[in-house]
């Protein structure tokens, strides 16, 4: 296939592409225009939770697609009610809306909150939130996420988002005052470098919550459905926040989201919320596919074993070249270079030949891996492998 230009100037330019085109995917493996293969360790960023593909989602596509697309979000339909019951016998969760990305179900959760703050707080609107935290590209939760600059990129903000640090409970807890209605956190910060919040530091949230009559939100749009080794990370914190969000893995690749909330929390009256696409048939018949292979005998165990596989590879690397260390949490994991050059790196490993490999760098003294969630050992083996010659060779 050839390497269309004109199709490039048309779409707007909104960050810095390779020039190549994917035409193609398989499992862990991706192939482009010219026929050349990646084994993908960005995975459409720790979207495709079961590779590229995968046939139980191609399968439940066709299927529905058949059978019913869109009825409008105003009448029931039964793959959605399918994934809410089986979203809610898996969680502490009550109530499940469904979206279409990671930034719409954190706005829902937003406004659920607010809506609650309203009926039994006095109208307490604020939500503390932490540095360096990521919850999305729409104004409010831009306004919610702690990226760097993205204070005025866009002013004014939407006001209500106070900024207390990870893993220092101090730090939220001076900012708990009158108008603060809840707390809202990644188990781990995925964009802001793979950041694992303490188990300790969940809990003391779950306990000042509990205190001073806030709601818990887990924004786990990147570390849910099996992400970090068990089917949501707050498990792992033997904690039961009030509300949290799915985004990426739910989908295995569609957009597909949701919002999930605790009885108790969940006030909204008719009118508050919706939007044309939401719970439609076909992407929830896609939720329910993804969770029965998700929760499927063997399959949380063979993510666990995959990312004690990975840590110790990268560990053995950081090891062998000086580097400073890794961390993470199931398969979304980082690796601390001890030098600015996860860019060379990253460019290195895909301008590999014959196969090349997707490797991705959130800062450019760390490489982030975030595999299907089905890779096979031989992959992540393959993996270390090559990135230990694409250090070499950068190193060189
Ligand atoms: C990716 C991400 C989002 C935003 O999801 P989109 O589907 O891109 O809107 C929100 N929160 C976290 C933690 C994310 O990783």
């Amino acid at each position: 296939m050839e390497f269309d230009r004109s199709g490039i100037n048309a779409l707007m330019e909104i960050t810095a592409r390779p020039e190549l085109v994917f035409v193609r995917g398989e499992g862990s493996w991706i192939e482009d225009h010219t026929g050349k293969r990646y084994l993908d360790f960005v995975q459409g960023w720790a979207v495709n939770s079961l590779g590229h593909c995968p046939p139980a989602v191609v399968r439940a596509i066709e299927d529905q697609a058949r059978r019913l697309i869109n009825p409008s979000p105003a009448f029931y339909n039964a793959p959605s009610m399918e994934l809410a019951k089986r979203l809610t016998g898996a969680s502490c969760f009550d109530r499940i809306f469904f979206a279409n990305s990671g930034a719409e179900a954190n706005e829902g959760a937003i406004k659920l909150a607010r809506k609650w703050g309203r009926l039994n707080r006095n109208g307490a609107y604020k939500i503390i939130t932490l540095e360096h935290s990521f919850h999305g590209r729409t104004l409010a939760t831009m306004s919610a996420s702690g990226k760097a600059g993205w204070d005025t990129l866009f002013a004014p903000q939407v006001p209500g988002f106070p900024k207390a640090r990870l893993n220092d409970l101090d730090s939220v807890r001076a900012l708990i005052d009158a108008e603060t209605v809840g707390i809202m956190v990644e188990p781990v910060q995925g964009e802001g470098g793979v950041i694992p919040a303490s188990r300790e530091f969940m809990q003391g949230l779950r306990a000042l919550a509990d205190e001073h009559g806030l709601l818990l939100i887990v924004d786990e749009v990147q570390t849910g459905f099996g992400r970090t080794g068990t089917l949501f990370a707050y498990e792992q914190a033997d904690i039961q926040p009030d509300i949290m969000t799915l985004g990426k893995g739910i989908g295995a690749g569609v957009p597909l989201a949701a919002l999930c909330a605790r009885e108790a929390v969940s006030c909204f009256a008719h009118g508050d919320q919706g939007g044309t696409y939401n719970g439609n048939p076909l992407m929830t018949a896609v939720g329910v596919a993804v969770f029965d292979a998700m929760t499927a005998e063997g399959f949380l165990e063979s993510v666990r074993a995959r990312s004690r596989q990975l840590s110790e590879g990268l560990l053995a690397l950081s090891g062998k070249w000086g580097l400073k260390g890794e961390r993470g949490s199931g398969l979304l994991r980082a690796l601390v270079l001890d030098r600015d050059d996860g860019p060379a790196i990253v460019q290195t490993a895909m301008d590999a030949s014959p196969d090349g490999m997707l490797l991705n760098s959130p800062r450019p003294n760390l490489l982030r891996f975030m595999p299907a969630l089905n890779i096979s050992q031989e992959d992540v083996a393959w993996m270390l492998a090559r990135l230990d010659e694409t250090i070499a060779k950068v190193r060189a």
